[in-house]
């Protein structure tokens, strides 16, 4: 046995992703979810491992296990599901932190923090470094979850400086794939969703705002190396730097997909970010020459297969 590895949110979209390849690699799993956006459903598969735990809990309560890693992901990452409770959504971040951080003090385990690129916000510097400390808008829709997020990279460098805890904090850009929750809203689920049932696909605005999409098993290596790496606590970028219009990203939908769908414009949400790119040099650079190697016509085509027979097990 490798190492004994704690993943909160794990039976979320990402973490079920991670779940799945930390046991491929001979590690012990507890996997800890409230399933507020996550599901069984998505570990069901894991659950005959011997070595694969699932265990119901919220984050926001303290919990104890002894493990040599933490991955903390606990938290809603869509739009629609972390405005659903703000509030919520800034306990799950703040206090699911501080609860992650206490653990791993006590029982000296490194803890690796999921972040975001929406730390970076609205940013007004292209494409975006570790470095920029971003253009937030603290009272806006967006902050329960941004504010919520820049506060546990500020949690975690404080324990490391005044504890010594042994941190990892890793910034993600928007990430895709199989088991994305088909309700909650995201670009590209909904527009693969819209487009196999034939419905309108909804471009919120003029369609021109950018993001740059990296497939979710990319980002599961990235995260792997970084936990693994020594002397390097980051924050570090990961995400695939190719960007693309919303505009580009339903049409590369509508084609994979072979869909009669049409395209509606819809009123673009408060504080929507107008583009968004990783750099990702000092990934590179820390990361034993991390890059994506799955471009998104490739990861497109490997989810739609997931969302076709997901509705098609849906309607029988
Ligand atoms: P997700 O919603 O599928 O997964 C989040 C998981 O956390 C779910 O299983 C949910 O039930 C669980 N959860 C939520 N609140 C909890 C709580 N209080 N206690 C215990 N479990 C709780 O989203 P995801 O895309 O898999 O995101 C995983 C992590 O990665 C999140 O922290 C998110 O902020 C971060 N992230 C994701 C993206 C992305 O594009 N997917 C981008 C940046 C950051
Ligand atoms: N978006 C869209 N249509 C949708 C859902 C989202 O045009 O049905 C837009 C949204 O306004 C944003 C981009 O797609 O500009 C990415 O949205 P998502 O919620 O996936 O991620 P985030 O905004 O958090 O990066």
């Amino acid at each position: 046995m490798k190492n004994r590895i704690l993943v909160t949110g794990g039976a979320g979209f990402i973490g079920s992703h991670l779940c799945e390849r930390l046991l491929n690699e001979g590690n012990e799993v507890i996997c800890m979810d409230n399933y507020f956006t996550g599901a069984k459903s998505n570990v069901v598969h894991l659950m005959n491992n011997p070595y694969f735990e699932l265990i119901r809990h919220d984050v926001t309560h303290p919990y104890f296990v002894e493990v040599d890693q933490i991955y903390n992901l606990a938290c809603p990452a869509s739009p629609v599901h972390y405005q659903y409770n703000s509030i919520k959504t800034i306990k799950t971040s703040v206090m699911g932190a501080i609860n992650m951080l206490g653990l791993a003090k006590r029982i000296k385990a490194r803890v690796l923090q999921a972040s975001t690129s929406e730390v970076y916000g609205d940013p007004l510097v292209h494409p975006q470094k570790e470095d920029y400390w971003g253009n937030v808008n603290p009272i806006g829709i967006r902050s329960c979850y941004d504010e919520g997020k820049r506060c546990a990279e500020s949690l975690f460098v404080n324990y490391h400086e005044q504890n010594n805890v042994d941190i990892r904090i890793i910034r993600i850009f928007n990430t895709y794939g199989p088991r994305m929750n088909p309700n909650d809203g995201r670009v590209v689920s909904n527009f693969i969703v819209q487009a196999l049932k034939g419905e309108d696909i909804t471009i919120f605005g003029d369609g021109k705002q950018t993001r740059s999409f990296q497939y979710v098993d990319d980002l599961v290596e990235g995260m792997i190396r970084m936990m693994n790496t020594e002397d390097f606590i980051g924050p570090v970028n990961i995400g695939n730097p190719n960007e693309f219009t919303m505009l580009e990203l339903a049409n590369a939908v509508i084609e994979l997909t072979n869909s009669q769908s049409k395209i509606v414009y819809l009123p673009l949400p408060a504080d929507d970010p107008l583009q968004r790119q990783p750099d990702i040099s000092l990934a590179k650079e820390k990361l034993n020459n991390w890059e994506p190697n799955i471009q998104l016509k490739e990861g497109l085509t490997k989810t739609i297969e997931y969302f076709d027979n997901l509705l098609k097990s849906n309607n029988t």
